[in-house]
């Protein structure tokens, strides 16, 4: 099983849909679900609380709370995705072998595996 294209060598390959058939979709850790949108969040806090130490008098302090609040709620995510990330990777593995055709994004070869 590779995960590159057999023609260009590049890494951007996308399993095709075959009709008939449900694809199987990889278990997603809640972890991942909280943290990626926790991620989001602080990164836009942050932004904003930067925005507002340059245009006024600073973060106000339900800004700043709310801020170390999401945080902390990003390394709670982040640690639980890190136990997660073992059996995540058992399922991506599983769905990307239960794939069986596959096309280049770089070059839109197909092939069957
Ligand atoms: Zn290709």
């Amino acid at each position: 099983m590779q995960y590159r294209c057999p023609k260009c060598q590049s890494p951007k390959i996308m399993p095709v849909a075959q009709a008939g058939q449900t694809t199987p979709r990889p278990v997603v850790p809640k972890s991942l679900v909280m943290l990626i949108p926790a991620v989001f969040v602080l990164l836009l806090l942050v932004l904003i609380s930067i925005a507002m130490w340059i245009f006024g008098d600073g973060a106000g302090t339900t800004l700043q709370s709310i801020t170390v609040a999401v945080f902390v709620l990003c390394v709670i995510a982040g640690f639980l995705f890190y136990r997660d990330l073992p059996d995540f990777k058992i399922s991506m593995q599983a769905f990307m072998q239960s794939q069986k055709k596959w096309k280049c994004r770089e070059c839109a070869h197909e092939w069957e595996v």
